[in-house]
């Protein structure tokens, strides 16, 4: 039987024909992380397409019951992965989650914590004075006026990240220009990020020597946010006029590839055209940048790794954050460069492509959630033992981390160029 004749669907950029390729079969419901601890309907893959399929054809509206379960759901795109009929589940969410930031009104409490988080994430001339400043209160005894704080932003229930120890005022600028070390074999720019900058400027040097290691001269940029966060948050103006400003910086570095260590911030970057879709002159030029795009275990891998030489004596598992493995499906590469470092011994992490909980902001959206799957991933962590967890993305980082500390689990957190520059370097 052919489909009903529908209405144009009334959130912008949500194709009805997209919605309609879910048939509603459930294989995605074994892999939702959501639907594992809820078990109900409502909070499956299936269940939301439910709701968003009635939102295209008029049938509801932006009502607080159908926030609420699209709210908890992480944008993990497990689902995506597990789809037989390649459903694009994650470009509807940001669609439909533009729309609920535009017309549901949310509590001033939500619409606080909701701007201070996009606001402070994505400007570290904000976030590393604010970092600093938190760090320096607790150092000095004024623990609780920081907690306070925490709470006032960003609920009661907003989780506690351990401070930097390391906090600097402002942003430890990087090397403009890396030279290649021996005969060059591409130039190419890192994206320094945001969070990246002020929380993990460690990983961005890393990534720099490991690049120049293996023959790259290193362009910085100097641009601001890539869009990434407001995008999977429904802020796709935000979204998109952060696009364009990172789509002109990359194209005056002039270079033969973009090298990101973020992989909520490649996946973002990778879907430049559709994002700016709407406007054909930046659709090109997004589709370009998008083409240049690579997460850097994706483009040492295309490069051919140089073999490093240092042993690193550890024993390793890897935790697969979402935006690498589902949303660009990298899974082998950072594998592959693991396995190449002298001495070093690889365990499988249990469902390591399973959401850690941290998805952007939504460890401070929705913590109870966040938690447990935070207390799910940390004890797989440790059912492998390892010396060293090693990911690819600094949400996951930052919060698996946080759930082995408050365990006093003695695992070091690295990113895989941290690892493969210890390899490199010793
Ligand atoms: S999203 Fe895919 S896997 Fe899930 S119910 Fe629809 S068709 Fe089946
Ligand atoms: S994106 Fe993740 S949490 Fe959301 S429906 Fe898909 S599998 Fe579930």
């Amino acid at each position: 039987m052919s489909n009903p004749i529908v209405p144009t669907a009334p959130i912008p950029g949500l194709k009805l024909e997209q919605v309609l390729d879910c048939v509603h079969c459930g294989i995605c419901l074994s892999v939702c992380p959501t639907f594992d601890i809820l078990g109900t309907e409502a909070d499956s893959p299936r269940g939301r397409i439910y709701y968003i399929r009635a939102l295209a054809e008029g049938k509801t509206d932006l009502n607080p019951t159908l926030v609420g379960h699209l709210d908890s759901c992480l944008g993990c795109r497990a689902c995506e992965t597990a789809c037989p009929s390649a459903v694009q589940y994650g470009e509807m969410l940001v669609h439909v989650r533009d729309a609920i930031e535009k017309q549901f009104p949310r509590s001033p409490q939500e619409r606080l914590s909701r701007g201070v988080l996009l606001e402070l994430l994505t400007r570290p001339d904000r976030l590393a004075p604010a970092m600093f400043g938190a760090a320096l209160g607790e150092k000095l005894g004024f623990g609780g006026m920081v907690r306070a704080a925490n709470h006032f932003l960003f609920g009661p229930d907003a989780p506690e990240m351990p401070l930097p120890q390391d906090a600097s005022p402002s942003v430890v600028p990087l090397p403009a220009y890396t030279y290649a070390k021996g005969e060059r074999r591409a130039t190419v720019a890192i994206l320094p990020g945001c969070v990246m900058q002020v929380l993990f400027q460690r990983v961005n040097l890393a990534t720099i020597r490991v690049l120049a290691a293996n023959g790259c001269d290193v362009v910085v940029p100097d641009m601001g946010c890539c869009g990434a966060l407001h995008e999977h948050n429904g802020a796709l103006d935000g979204a998109r006029a952060r696009a364009k400003e990172a789509i002109r910086a990359l194209e005056a570095a002039h270079v033969d590839a973009i090298v990101v260590n973020s992989a909520g911030c490649g996946a973002s970057m990778k879907q430049y055209g559709h994002l700016l879709a709407d406007d054909p002159y930046w659709k090109e030029r997004g589709e370009a940048i998008a083409a240049r795009t690579m997460d850097a275990s994706e483009f040492l891998v295309k490069l051919g790794p140089i073999a490093p030489t240092h042993s690193v004596d550890r024993r390793v598992t890897y935790h697969d954050a979402c935006h690498l493995a589902h949303a660009q499906k990298i899974r082998s590469e950072p594998r592959t460069l693991l396995k190449l470092i002298p001495g070093l011994s690889l365990v499988e992490l249990p469902n390591s492509d399973w959401c850690c909980g941290s998805a952007g902001i939504y460890n401070f959206l929705q913590p109870e959630l966040a938690t447990q799957l935070q207390e799910k991933k940390v004890g797989h962590v440790l059912s492998t033992q390892p010396e060293i967890l090693v990911t690819g993305n600094p949400g996951c980082h930052a919060w698996i981390e946080a759930g082995l500390k408050s365990r006093n689990a003695p695992v070091e957190v690295l990113h895989t160029m941290e690892v493969l520059d210890r390899a490199y370097h010793g």
